[in-house]
C-alpha cells in the first residue's frame, strides 16, 4: 500500500485526485487530507478514506472540523503549521494542490521527509523554484509536474538528452476574453472572468487564465522545473486545448502531447509514474476534432505574459514579489474593488517598486525570505491601489 496525503484536498485538483484513489482503495493508505473553509467536503473524504490526519487553514473553523469528524478516529488540526504538519507526516507521495502561496512551506515540508511531491501549486516554483528544487536534492525527493503543459513537457522529454533542446512551446487556451474587444477587458465581470472555455477549474486560476497570469506563472515554472533559458519558452494561443505543450529538438522535430482537457490524466501520470496505467479519461475522436489551430498571443492583451519575462530576467526573489502582488490584485478583483484590467498594472508597479531596492530582491532565497518578499508585495499591492 503506498501512503498518501493531499494538501488542498477539497479544491478541483484535490478531489480529481481523490477520483482516481478512491477507485483502488485498497493501493492506497490516506495519510492527511487538508482543505480551507469547505469542513463538509473535508470530513466526508477523511472518513471514506480513513485517513490518519484532517487539517483545515483556518484555526477558527477547528471546532467545526472535529464536530463534522466525531465519532472517527481522524485527527482534526488546524493553521499553518498544521498544515505543514500534514506534509511532514511520513508518506511515500504528496499532492501538492493548496492555492496559493499558502501551498509552498507544506510542499517543503513533504519534500523534507523524502516523499515524492506531485506539484500541481505552481506558485511554489514561481516564488521559490530555487529552493523547492535543491530542499528535492538534498532530501533526495522527487519532485513530479502536475500542471498539464508541465506534465506534457516532462512526458516529452522522457528518454530524451536536455542538451538536445531547443525550445518549449506551451499552450494556452487564451482564456475566456480571447475573442473580445481589447477596451471591453477593462469591464469583464467577476462572472465572465470566472468561466473557462475547455478547462473546468479553481476560480483563481480560471480568471488567472482569462488574463493570463496562469501562463505567466507557467512560463516562469518552465524555467525553473527544466532548467532551460527564457528564450527557449515560448507561448502560442491554441483555442481547442488538445495539445498541451510541444518539446522542439535540434534536428527539427517537435514532440508534441495530446489529450483531452481532464486534469486526471496529469494527475493519474504523476501518481502512477514511471508507469502508465488506465485512467478514466476521454479518448480523443482526431477525426471528430477535425483541426487544430495556433495563434501567436497579442501581447497587449495579456500584458502579463511581458511581466513574466520581467521577472525571469531580474531573477532572484522577482518571483516571489510578482505572485505576492498577483494574488492581492487577484482577491481585489474578486472582491469587486478594481477592473479586471487593473490586475496586471498593479503587479507591474509593485514590480517596479522592488527594482528599485536590489537588495530585497538579491536576499538569499530561504522560506523565511520568500515568505517576507510575498508580505511586502501584499502590502505594497494595497498601497498602489488604495493610491
Ligand atoms: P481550488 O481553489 O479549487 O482549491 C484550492 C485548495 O486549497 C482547496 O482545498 C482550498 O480549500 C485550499 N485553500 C485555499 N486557501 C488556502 C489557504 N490559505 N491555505 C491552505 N489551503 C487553502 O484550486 P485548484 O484545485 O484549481 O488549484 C490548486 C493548485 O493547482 C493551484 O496552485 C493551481 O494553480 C494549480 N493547478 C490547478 C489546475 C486545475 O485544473 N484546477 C491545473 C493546473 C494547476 P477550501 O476549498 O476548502 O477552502
Amino acid at each position: 500500500m503506498r501512503r498518501v496525503s493531499i494538501l488542498g484536498a477539497t479544491g478541483s485538483i484535490g478531489q480529481n485526485t481523490i477520483d482516481l484513489i478512491a477507485r483502488a482503495p485498497d493501493d492506497y493508505d490516506v495519510v492527511a487530507l487538508t482543505g480551507g473553509a469547505n469542513i463538509t467536503q473535508l470530513a466526508t473524504d477523511a472518513r471514506a478514506l480513513r485517513a490518519d490526519l484532517a487539517v483545515t487553514a483556518y484555526p477558527e473553523r477547528l471546532e467545526d472540523l472535529r464536530a463534522a469528524l466525531a465519532g472517527s478516529d481522524v485527527i482534526a488540526a488546524a493553521g499553518a503549521e498544521a498544515l505543514k504538519e500534514a506534509g511532514a507526516r511520513p508518506a511515500d507521495w504528496v499532492m501538492s494542490a493548496i492555492v496559493g502561496a499558502a501551498g509552498l512551506a507544506p510542499g517543503i515540508a513533504a519534500l523534507e521527509q523524502g516523499a515524492t511531491l506531485a506539484l500541481a501549486n505552481k506558485e511554489s516554483l514561481v516564488c521559490a523554484g530555487k529552493l523547492v528544487l535543491e530542499t528535492a536534492r538534498l532530501n533526495n525527493a522527487r519532485l513530479l509536474p502536475v500542471d498539464s503543459e508541465h506534465s506534457a513537457i516532462f512526458q516529452a522529454l522522457v528518454g530524451e538528452d536536455m542538451g538536445a533542446v531547443e525550445r518549449i512551446i506551451i499552450t494556452a487556451s487564451g482564456g475566456a476574453f480571447r475573442d473580445w474587444p481589447l477596451e471591453a477587458l477593462k469591464s469583464a465581470t467577476l462572472a465572465e472572468a470566472s468561466s473557462h472555455p475547455n478547462w473546468d477549474m479553481g476560480q483563481r486560476i480560471t480568471i488567472d487564465s482569462a488574463s493570463m497570469f496562469n501562463k505567466a506563472m507557467e512560463v516562469i515554472e518552465t524555467r525553473e522545473y527544466f532548467g532551460v533559458a527564457p528564450n527557449q519558452i515560448e507561448v502560442i494561443i491554441h483555442p481547442e486545448s488538445m495539445i498541451h505543450a510541444m518539446v522542439g529538438f535540434n534536428d527539427g522535430a517537435i514532440m508534441a502531447h495530446v489529450g483531452p482537457p481532464d486534469m486526471r490524466h496529469a494527475i493519474g501520470y504523476a501518481l502512477h509514474w514511471p508507469q502508465r496505467r488506465d485512467l478514466p479519461v476521454a479518448r480523443l475522436d482526431l477525426a471528430q476534432i477535425g483541426q487544430l489551430n495556433f495563434i501567436a498571443p497579442d501581447m497587449a492583451r495579456y500584458p502579463a505574459l511581458r511581466l513574466a519575462r520581467a521577472v525571469m530576467a531580474r531573477g532572484g526573489l522577482m518571483g516571489a514579489a510578482f505572485n505576492g502582488a498577483k494574488e492581492r490584485a487577484l482577491d481585489a478583483f474578486i472582491a469587486g474593488h478594481i477592473h479586471f484590467t487593473r490586475m496586471a498594472e498593479v503587479v507591474e508597479e509593485v514590480l517596479t517598486r522592488f527594482e528599485s531596492d536590489p537588495d530585497l530582491i538579491d536576499a538569499a532565497m530561504t522560506l523565511d525570505n520568500v515568505t517576507q518578499t510575498d508580505h511586502l508585495a501584499r502590502k505594497w499591492a494595497d498601497q498602489v491601489m488604495a493610491q
